[in-house]
């Protein structure tokens, strides 16, 4: 796979991560902080296409950010304070409080489509340039401030590539699963947790349909249980409590037996629902 269909993946497997977690946030959690001292969510959520739309336009491209675009107009009282890096708690609540979620969706899906159709029009040899990031910046006093220039510093003089792909990425792994369906990623959750640096290798694009794996009993509940995701699986479709048997012209029908009683039920879902739970 080459450098520009990898980042287009990547860019897209994150767009479809936010809608994902943010689409239904009712008000009091976009203003939740996960925890004591840490930044609203709303913040998190609003900082990720932020930062994608400063690389891409101000640093690599060296245009004007989407933000500053007419359409974002009413959050240039914002624009002291960047793309959210280098500033205190209070300037990130005050980010929080006055971007809206349905704002900052419409706003994310733009950056996206702008990412996206960039990088189906560019050449690799793009990425390997070192963009000129600190002329560029000269400009835009938002980005001359201590806070900023700290957190970015080490990211001057970078290819365009090394910028958009996590550059504390290193291929140093206990262990590599190729294929991130129901074993894969079980499997590399499980290692995961026991401390394992894991790496999941898929070539399809997640999450997705695929006709398998849609049925579950008894043993395949047990391993949810195990790995923590039973009742998120078990909320994603109605429990199957009675077996009905079509034979010879005669309906049996029997309750579903398992050992254990909390796991009398069959469950019946789609691929691209375990997909999300399992992503
Ligand atoms: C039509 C059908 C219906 C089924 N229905 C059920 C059911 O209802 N209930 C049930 O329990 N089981 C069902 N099964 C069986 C179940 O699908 C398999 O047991 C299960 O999918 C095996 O899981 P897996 O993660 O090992 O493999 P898979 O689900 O086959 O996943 C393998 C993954 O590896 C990826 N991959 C392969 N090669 C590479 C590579 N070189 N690089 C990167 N990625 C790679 C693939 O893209 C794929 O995502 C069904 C099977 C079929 C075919």
């Amino acid at each position: 796979m080459n450098v520009t269909t990898y980042l287009k993946r990547q860019f897209s497997n994150l767009n479809s991560v936010i809608h994902y977690y943010a689409d239904d946030l009712t008000e009091e959690e976009w203003l939740t902080r996960p925890g004591p001292g840490q930044n609203r969510i709303g913040y998190t959520v609003w900082h990720m296409p932020r930062a994608q739309d400063h690389f891409l336009h101000a640093w690599i491209r060296g245009e004007e950010e989407i933000a500053n675009s007419d359409r974002w107009a009413h959050w240039q009282r914002l624009k002291p304070l960047g793309i959210g890096v280098g500033i205190t708690l209070k300037e990130s609540d005050e980010i929080a409080c006055s971007v809206h979620l349905a704002d900052v969706l419409m706003y994310a899906d733009e950056v996206h489509q702008s990412l996206v159709t960039w990088l189906a029009e560019i050449g690799e040899d793009v990425l390997d340039q070192v963009p000129d990031a600190q002329g560029c910046l000269t400009a835009f006093p938002e980005y001359q401030t201590p806070g900023y220039l700290e957190e970015v510093n080490n990211l001057f003089a970078k290819p365009g590539e090394l910028l958009m792909k996590d550059n504390k990425l290193e291929m140093d792994y206990d262990v590599i699963i190729v294929g991130a369906r129901i074993a894969g990623s079980i499997l590399a959750t499980q290692l995961g947790r026991f401390g394992h640096r894991v790496l999941l290798l898929e070539k399809a694009d997640f999450p997705s349909n695929t006709l398998s794996t849609s049925f579950f009993r008894a043993p395949a509940l047990r391993v949810f249980e195990k790995v923590g995701i039973l009742d998120e699986v078990q909320s994603a479709a109605p429990p199957m409590r009675i077996m009905w048997n079509y034979i010879d012209g005669h309906v049996i029908s029997e309750p579903v037996e398992a050992a254990e009683e909390h796991l009398r039920f069959f469950l019946c879902e789609r691929r691209i629902t375990l997909d999300w739970i399992l992503y």
